[in-house]
């Protein structure tokens, strides 16, 4: 029999960790490609991507992600990882700027976050009924996948919610963010609940998760034990391990890659990727 295939995604950068936070963090368009493209080298399929401005904050700005994708694209023509581009990479951002990029560039995936809840307990992460309708429509318009990111239960029954009135389309493919401070606490309980919420309510869905801190191990192990799918890098930890910076977000794909082949799965390659996740090529 064939073995099951796990998807990496990489999300190396993300709109919070900085260079002070971990100096390996790729912030400027060349460095985010060339560590999207020896992620790929070692087993990513999917690349999750934010953009940082000249100093380092979360932007949103189209042209950011233009030069980003144009770098990868142009220096690595043999890379075909498939780019998952964040639509919420800063939250003062509106909702217009929010999905410019995507109109633009038309990535394969873009990021859906089903929900709106406190930030970091610091700040509102706002994603209105009205953002995540035009999102759902405008995704189904230029074939974008959307991957639903959600951050608690409730978040799940949000996206049958759009499921049912038309907005997102079967089969959905979930992102579990666990561990996040205001979201759902990163432990194996919480992900099977996670992982039940979303069989029974939308059910032949496919997912994947990530655990921020020091619930990142047991996502992992969680993920690839319950057949889902993992996402690892800086944008969820910034450390290795306890008391180790990541030197670079390969490392976080290397140990994926090594516990995916260890439990008896298969990497799956970004072609196999686009099949289990139904992209539109
Ligand atoms: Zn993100």
């Amino acid at each position: 029999m064939a073995k099951k295939k796990t998807i990496i995604t990489v999300a190396p950068t993300g709109a919070w960790p900085k260079k002070e936070n971990n100096p390996n963090v790729p912030m400027t368009p060349t460095e985010i490609a060339d560590e999207v493209y020896a992620c790929w080298k070692a087993g990513a399929a999917i690349a999750h991507l934010h953009m940082r401005d000249d100093q380092g904050n979360g932007t949103m700005n189209t042209a950011k992600f233009e030069e980003t994708v144009g770098l990868i694209r142009s220096r690595y023509p043999d890379c075909d990882i498939v780019l998952n581009l964040t639509t919420s990479g800063d939250i003062h951002a509106d909702d217009d700027i929010r999905v410019a990029h995507v109109e633009k560039l038309k990535p394969e995936m873009a990021s859906y976050d089903c929900g709106s809840m406190n930030w970091l307990n610091s700040g509102l992460f706002i994603n209105s009924p009205a953002f995540l309708e035009r999102c759902g429509k405008l995704f189904q318009e230029l074939n974008v996948k959307p991957e639903i990111e959600a951050f608690d239960p409730g978040m799940i029954a949000n996206a049958a919610y759009y499921l049912k009135k038309g907005v997102l389309v079967a089969p959905l493919h979930f992102q579990f963010c666990m561990g996040c401070a205001n979201g759902i606490p990163g432990s194996m309980k919480n992900l099977v609940f996670m992982k039940e919420t979303m069989e029974q309510l939308c059910p032949g869905s496919t997912w994947s998760t990530f655990g921020v801190g020091h619930c990142a191990m047991e996502m992992l192990y969680g993920a690839v034990a319950l057949g889902g799918h993992i996402r690892v890098g800086m944008e969820d930890n910034v450390m290795y391990a306890k008391g180790q910076l990541a030197e670079s977000n390969v490392q976080f794909v290397e140990r994926a890659a090594r516990v995916i082949r260890e439990y008896g799965n298969d990497v799956a390659t970004p072609d196999e990727a686009r099949e289990i996740l139904s992209l539109k090529k």
